[in-house]
């Protein structure tokens, strides 16, 4: 009864991470603790394993159990190859009596392992590698911890199946659009070109044309870049380093980049950070691209003469960032789908505003991995403001006021 709760607890988990972007090792690691935790044994283990037999990625529920991982894949034997080969769960309940894998069973047994239990991670065609069960004292697992044990095998290898075809269509997609941006660069200079008169001069229906090339070229261009982070942001594994730093910086850096847009813009545009700096720990790059894009919402979403400002503020424990606008503003019936991707308002399309739809998707998703959140307070013509909150730094408590 036991092991049962234990399993339908950690397959509700898991059933939860499915549709996470967790990293794969992180959700490994976590499944063997938890297997450790509900079967009757002292380690557990997974590989997973390419045809070459050379593991891909090991995961453990400690120290001894990396080591036992280890042990089979540099010895090229032992009942993790065994089960990855046959596709069959490998009992081995008394390894001193056991004739088979003699090298393996001879390191194992200096090591203090007496019995080994392991599981393919079997899908139809092929098999990923395997789960393994160690223990330090000898018998048989009875079937029900078995039949557990081969069920959350088969649940890692939905996991991973699932992280693979995600992985697979994030790298197709960063491929495309890094592959677009190439010609849209060469077509942007020769806009360019064109537009300058080094083609010869243009009748003003022929630099009309001209114009509105630039501009779908631009839109393009726009919508390979955000596909490319989003991309980037979905990728479990890719790296977002992270540093404590002081969001005022942020602030600065993405003012740098607003510049050009500001200067242009006929709005009046303010920035406001506190004197103390606001600490939290995060990735510089990608916060800068969640104010820039804010930022660039505001800017477009707000008439000539309208108002927009950027505050940088502490309050509670929290660093919040706050960009209001005196725009457009959101229809509260529309306010649902802001997040999700490609979303335009009406107000939007009908203003024939430009954009990807794609901007606040990856604000969200920068904010979700700075376990953060993003608000929003709006309505049809009465301007906006989103307000985005993230934890402080570990440490940076004492100076919030
Ligand atoms: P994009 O701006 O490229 O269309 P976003 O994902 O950044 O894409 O924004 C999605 C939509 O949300 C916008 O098209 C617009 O309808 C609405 N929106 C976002 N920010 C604002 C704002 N500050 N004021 C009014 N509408 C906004």
């Amino acid at each position: 009864m036991e092991v049962e709760d234990g399993l339908a607890v950690v397959l509700s988990e898991f059933a939860r991470t499915l549709v996470t972007d967790f990293p794969i090792k992180g959700i490994l690691d976590h499944l063997v603790r938890r297997i450790v935790d509900i079967l009757p044994v002292d380690a557990a283990g997974v590989s997973l394993i390419t045809p070459t037999t050379h593991p891909r990625l090991i995961a453990g529920s400690d120290e001894s159990a990396i080591r036992y991982e280890h042990l089979q894949t540099s010895l090229g034997e032992g009942p993790c190859l065994a089960a990855y080969e046959t596709d069959r769960p490998i009992s081995m309940p008394n390894l001193a009596d056991d004739t088979r894998f003699p090298v393996f069973v001879r390191c194992a047994l200096a090591e203090g392992l007496v019995a080994v239990f392991t599981f393919p991670l079997r899908n139809d065609d092929r098999c990923l590698g395997a789960l393994d069960l160690y223990r330090r004292s000898a018998g048989a697992l009875d079937a029900p911890d078995m039949a557990t044990a081969q069920t959350l095998a088969d649940v890692a290898t939905a996991y991973l199946l699932n992280a693979e075809a995600r992985m697979a269509k994030n790298e197709f997609v960063a491929t495309v659009s890094h592959e677009l941006r190439t010609p849209m660069t060469s077509i942007a200079g020769y806009v360019e070109l064109l537009q300058d008169g080094k083609g010869g001069q243009l009748s003003s229906g022929q630099a009309a044309f001209v114009d509105a090339i630039g501009r779908n070229s631009d839109r393009l261009t726009a919508l390979a870049n955000d596909l490319l982070t989003v991309s980037g942001l979905e990728d479990p594994d890719s790296e977002h380093e992270r540093v404590d730093l002081d969001l005022a910086d942020v602030i600065d850096a993405a003012r740098f980049v607003l510049q050009p847009l500001i200067a242009e813009s006929r709005r009046t545009v303010t920035f406001e950070t506190p004197a103390d700096p606001v600490i939290v720990h995060g990735n510089p790059a990608d916060l800068e691209a969640m104010v820039v894009n804010l930022m660039t919402n505001a800017l477009k979403f707000t008439q000539n003469d309208g108002w927009v400002s950027c505050e940088l503020l502490q309050v509670a424990g929290t660093a919040r960032i706050e960009v209001r606008d005196n725009g457009l503003g959101i229809p509260r019936e529309e306010q649902r789908d802001l997040f999700t991707r490609f979303f335009r308002s009406s107000t939007a399309q009908e203003h024939a505003i430009q954009g990807t739809g794609l901007g606040l998707t990856i604000v969200d998703s920068i904010v979700q991995h700075h376990g953060g959140d993003i608000s929003v307070v709006s309505d049809h013509l009465e301007g906006s403001t989103f307000t985005v909150s993230l934890p402080l730094a570990q440490g940076s408590w004492a100076s919030d006021r």
